[in-house]
């Protein structure tokens, strides 16, 4: 167990990072972090913050030095970064890394845990794209296998025109099949040291142009039967990568059952509600995990929960939705307000 007063490296400057780093403050604990350049929202509640490049040894070996525990807010840390720490010091181990950057390992992992992910192929040419729209069919979208986010290395096909018609990124892809879903989900847990599991409620989660926009509790019927499966598989992947956090996989519920569609080796937007509609916060457990304490209990303490992420501009009159009472608002302190960013969220109860 990590003693009070010790300090825990947070890899990664963003929202993420910043609300883990209050979690770790509550506990007892201080946070230095490491991003590159960049609105480093995180700095602002952190002890001490190191602006390095990730390639900058010298800085990591400083950083390194002073932390007793190092984790990651950030999937696309690199994982030769993650791996220049002593692998007694660096939870969740960064194979989840590795696995995860790669939208091609993720699904190739999965599958082989038994999982089933949206019919895929892999495209390293304009030929292997029209191959794979005349096998998969359209509609369709091609993502690139690394380094996308939030809708971002995507693109729709909606037909084999729109296929040879797209100049494909200079980059190694995949084209997936489109998934026609009734809803999506994701399974949020977290494991421990000694490889206990806990998992929150599942919400229903729902994404505009790509980027999620609100989770609900409960999830509903389209969802609710399917959760048990998909809790079965991310444990699994939990287990396999004797992973130690907050892991989360997103799913979509369909008429065959969840579908695979990515997993993130950290704590996650559609875990946010959990600050105040679970009895432990997603925050709470991955600084429990990693440092080794006993984790919380993660039921659902309200009748209901929305989460909804405040997006661009409409950051700048949020304080008026805490007209409402039963709202809760989390403004992530960013500078630069640009349309689509996610510069906060809010979370409402319903209480019984
Ligand atoms: P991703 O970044 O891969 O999670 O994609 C972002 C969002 O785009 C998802 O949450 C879905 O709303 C939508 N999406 C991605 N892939 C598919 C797919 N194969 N079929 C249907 N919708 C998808």
């Amino acid at each position: 167990m990590l003693k009070r007063g010790s300090t825990i490296g947070i890899l990664g400057g963003g929202q993420l990072g910043r609300m883990m780093a209050v979690a770790a403050t509550q506990l007892g604990y201080r946070c230095i972090g490491y991003s590159p350049e960049g609105d480093n929202v995180a700095a602002e509640v952190c002890e001490d913050f190191f602006t390095n490049r990730w390639d900058d040894q010298a800085a990591l070996a400083a950083f390194a030095a002073r932390c007793n525990v190092i984790t990651w807010e950030f999937e696309n840390v690199p994982v030769a970064t993650a791996r220049a720490f002593p692998s007694d010091k660096i939870f969740p181990d960064p194979k989840a890394l590795e696995t995860a950057q790669d939208r091609l390992n993720e699904k190739r992992f999965v599958e082989g845990l038994g999982g089933r992910p949206a019919a895929y192929a892999k495209i390293d040419s304009q030929s292997d794209l029209e191959a794979a729209t005349d096998r998969l069919g359209a509609p369709g979208i091609v993502k690139t296998r690394r380094d996308g986010y939030d809708g971002k290395g995507q693109w729709r096909i909606m037909s084999g025109r729109d296929a040879s018609a797209l100049k494909l990124p200079d980059v190694p892809a995949i084209y997936e099949g489109f998934v026609e879903f009734y809803a999506e989900f994701s399974v949020v847990l977290v494991r421990a040291q000694d490889g206990e599991i806990r998992y929150w409620d599942s919400s229903r989660n729902v994404h505009e142009g790509g980027v999620l926009s609100a989770s609900y509790l409960p999830a509903g019927e389209a969802v609710e039967p399917q959760v048990d499966e998909a809790r079965k598989l991310a444990g699994q992947v939990a287990d396999a990568l004797g992973y130690v956090g907050v892991l989360t996989l997103e799913f979509f519920a369909t008429h065959e059952g969840p579908i695979f569609n990515e997993m993130a080796p950290r704590v996650h937007n559609s875990g946010h509600w959990t600050i105040e509609g679970a009895a432990t916060s997603q925050f709470e457990n991955h600084i429990r995990a990693v440092a080794g304490l006993p984790l919380g209990d993660t039921r659902t303490t309200a009748e209901a929960v929305e989460m909804r992420n405040i997006l661009g501009c409409d950051i700048q009159g949020a304080h008026a939705f805490l007209a409402d009472a039963d709202a809760h608002l989390h403004d992530y302190g960013k500078s630069e307000v640009r349309e689509g960013r996610k510069m906060g969220h809010l979370t409402r109860l319903t209480r019984a």
